[in-house]
């Protein structure tokens, strides 16, 4: 008997200003096909600059499906769910080499739903990263809502979340992911990311950064009740120093951007939710990248700021919120 063909697996795309991300099913289990066995979500990013080798991936992993005809395999004429700018700027492109049709789905949508299918589908998704120590949060269908979302991407969005499907962006900032990395490529010669995390890791933010001591004096500071250690001015002690770029280790300056940047996207997160009384702070995004310190100054900030009212959580699969919303939506 001709066996039924596979159903296809189901591929949905964000294709952000930095990266394409890349959500899809792949059957586990049942030997292939829906029948037995369940599917399973599989996760997969590119630079933006790099999208041929995003098309070589999916054409390789079969995720645009082919009909099986022994006539030539012609491609059926499909529609993905996409979503991010990109999936604007790319439409032609994906029609031509692989001759699919973008269909697109809101940004802060897809955030939002991917947020909040992790939350309320995947046991353990959500956690918090104090002092080094990672706790899952429980989170119940009745603690959830509302709660403020801070995707934290290229730029940063701002998203009070108060139901499925039901929020508002309040606000965001220029100043992110990209404005970092921008900075670290220049000031470090990094070539990727993790490369960046990695210098970022070993060294020293102290040796640029200014803290209260360096301008009170720790005698004073002491008297006034200051904590010595507080960051005054991030990159502060460089305006005083007779160093040039090169004198400084790419170790150091990617440890005082990193903590820069995380500092001051925790306390813009920390003033919103302030205003709009929310206690509790989930971050995504592929800037946070399950790194163990940016997780950990965020936490700090957050608790710092809000004097212990207020709790940074993270999710799994942070990055791809955006994708996984996209791959949802084609159950509308
Ligand atoms: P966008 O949708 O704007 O591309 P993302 O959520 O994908 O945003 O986050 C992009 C940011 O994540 C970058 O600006 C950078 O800070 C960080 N990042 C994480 N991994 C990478 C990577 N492999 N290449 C470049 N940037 C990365």
């Amino acid at each position: 008997l001709p066996r039924q063909p596979p159903s296809p697996p189901l591929l949905a795309l964000d294709i952000g200003g930095t990266l394409i991300k890349l959500v899809y099913t792949a059957s586990c289990g049942g030997g292939g096909g829906d029948a037995g066995g369940g599917a399973e979500l599989r996760f997969a990013k590119f630079e933006r600059r790099r999208l041929q080798e995003c098309f070589e991936f999916i054409r390789a992993q079969g995720l645009v499906r082919y009909n099986g005809s022994t006539m030539g395999s012609s491609k059926e004429n499909i529609t993905l769910k996409a979503t991010g700018g990109g999936a604007y700027k790319f439409t032609e492109d994906f029609r031509e080499k692989l001759g699919v049709f973008l269909d697109k789905v809101d940004e802060m949508d897809s955030v939002v739903s991917g947020a909040n299918f992790l939350l309320q589908n995947i046991p353990g998704a959500a956690f918090t990263h104090m002092n080094g120590k990672r706790n899952s949060v429980d989170i119940s269908p009745n603690n959830l809502f509302p709660y403020l979302l801070v995707n934290i991407g290229s730029g940063v969005s701002i998203l009070k979340v108060t139901g499925n499907r039901k929020f508002e962006r309040v606000t965001g900032t220029h100043i992110g992911g990209g404005t970092m990395f921008g900075l670290a490529k220049l000031l470090t010669g990094c070539k990727s990311y993790d490369e960046f995390l990695q210098l970022s890791q070993k060294g020293d933010n102290f040796v640029l950064d200014l803290i209260v001591k360096d301008i009170c004096g720790e005698l004073v500071c002491q008297k006034q009740g200051l904590s010595t250690s507080t960051l005054a001015s991030s990159f502060g002690k460089v305006i005083t120093s007779k160093k040039n770029l090169t004198d400084y280790r790419p170790e150091d300056l990617a440890s005082t951007l990193l903590s820069a940047f995380t500092y001051n996207i925790a306390q813009i997160s920390f003033l919103v939710a302030s205003i709009l009384g929310l206690k509790r702070v989930f971050f995504g995004g592929s800037y946070i990248r399950g790194h163990k310190s940016t997780m950990g100054n965020i936490s700090y900030a957050i608790d710092f700021w809000s004097q212990s009212q207020m709790q940074a959580v993270f999710l799994q699969h942070e990055g791809y919120l955006g994708a996984l919303g996209a791959l949802m939506s084609y159950g509308d």
